[in-house]
């Protein structure tokens, strides 16, 4: 017999799909995906060779749980270069992987009778982080037109005396949204005088497009400072998905709950990908320079096609690499028998008749879109938008 916490968990729907779409490819059929949010660039040389010497040097036993002290002091660094935020030592802990710090964070904040409040449309995980731990996602819904942003009367009404934290993703996952300064400010306000964390992941930071700037609410005084949780990792930066480091910089008491909670599941993260990411961060930064030039080419025709489709409209997303349209317009078409009514079936069909892989905005929380991952070549998403042109084509009114 399972324990009820399994009950009321689903596995994520973008891990799922992206499974799905690669057995389809072992298989020997050519789909497109645009399911899983992966760089699709190799790791820079620089970094692998890191990782190398690291194994010549002898470097693969057990190290501190939290992280080797030059990774903490490289990523205060890096706080301190682009967020202008001074840490610790003890205000840093490496996991394995940026969700996992999310994880450590969930299971050091979060409990029965506590409200945690989620924006939507939301990552697929963290309202399962929350439920893993016996607390309650408190859902505020956010609209395109606001771009995405929670409106601060929204976020107000939400906040009881049970709030213990909110999550927010800028730039986001799904939609792509960047947050402001202004809205930051907003939110930090309602953070200090509730009192209640913020937990910040900041894992697309440096995708954003159009010379926008990214903001870690954490900037902005020692007050807001104190509650906020800053996560980020090197799987999206420095397209370093499969290396598991990730990263969460906060005050002291919370991060030692959670190194404890770590020497007791996973102990240390990869002492070989520890090094790595020492190189990683503080080595030539030239690359990403270029991979965020091939994501912002890719953003702009992707959407740009996107929007000469019947039923779709999508928006430019300002950061990370989604783009987020709103398929309503399409469902209520039949193909056959079919009825597309939803944004799951819409995915099925598409993947099915079309052999192109995305996710349902339901996985999101928002049924009204579905997500394109634009992490794959210019000339996969020109050959999947024509696919998916050509197979919506085939639907009827089926009203
Ligand atoms: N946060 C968001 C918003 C993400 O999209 C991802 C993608 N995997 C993560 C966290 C976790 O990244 P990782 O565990 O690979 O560091
Ligand atoms: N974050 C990526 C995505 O949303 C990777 C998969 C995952 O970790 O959920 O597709």
């Amino acid at each position: 017999m399972l324990a009820d916490r399994v009950k009321k968990i689903k596995p994520s729907a973008t891990l799922a799909i992206d499974s799905k779409a690669k057995a389809m490819k072992a298989s020997g059929i050519d789909v497109i995906s645009f399911g899983v949010g992966e760089p699709d660039f190799d790791t820079p040389e620089y970094i692998k060779e890191a990782a190398v010497k690291a194994m010549k040097d002898g470097f693969t036993k057990y190290t501190a749980v939290g992280g080797i002290d030059s990774l903490k002091d490289a990523i205060r660094e890096k706080l301190q270069r682009d967020n202008n935020l001074t840490y610790a030592r003890e205000e840093i802990i490496v996991s394995c992987g940026a969700k996992h710090s999310l994880y450590n964070i969930a299971q050091a904040l979060y409990g029965p009778g506590d409200e945690v409040i989620i924006p939507s449309p939301y990552w697929v995980s963290y309202p399962d982080q929350v439920l893993l731990n016996d607390a309650t996602p408190v859902f505020v819904k956010t609209f395109e037109d606001d771009s995405f942003l929670i409106r601060p009367e929204a976020l107000a009404a939400a906040i009881t005396k049970k709030t213990k934290a909110l999550i927010l993703n800028s730039p986001s996952n799904p939609t792509g949204m960047l947050y402001d300064r202004a809205s930051l400010e907003k939110i930090a306000e309602l953070a200090v005088k509730h009192n209640f964390y913020v937990v910040s992941d900041e894992i697309y930071e440096k995708l954003v497009y159009d010379g926008a700037e990214h903001i870690s609410v954490a900037s902005f005084n020692s007050e807001i400072k104190a509650r906020s949780i800053v996560v980020n990792g090197l799987s999206k930066s420095y397209a370093m998905t499969g290396w598991r480091i990730g990263y969460a910089a906060g005050p002291s008491d919370v991060i030692k709950a959670m190194t404890n909670i770590q020497s007791q599941s996973t102990s240390n993260p990869n002492s070989i990908a520890q090094k790595a990411s020492v190189a990683a961060l503080t080595g030539p930064q030239d690359f990403m320079s270029a991979m965020h030039a091939e994501f912002d080419a890719r953003r702009k025709f992707l959407v740009g096609q996107l929007n000469t489709i019947e039923g779709m409209t999508c928006r430019m997303p300002a950061g990370a690499f989604y783009a987020f349209p709103n398929t309503s317009g399409i469902y209520g078409r039949k193909f056959g028998d079919r009825i597309i009514a939803n944004s799951n079936d819409l995915a099925l069909y598409l993947l099915e008749e079309a052999n192109v892989a995305l996710v349902h905005g339901a996985a999101f929380g928002d049924d009204n879109y579905i997500r394109l991952s634009y992490a794959t070549s210019l000339d996969g998403i020109q050959r999947g938008v024509e696919r998916i042109r050509e197979t919506l084509g085939n639907l009827k009114d089926g009203r």
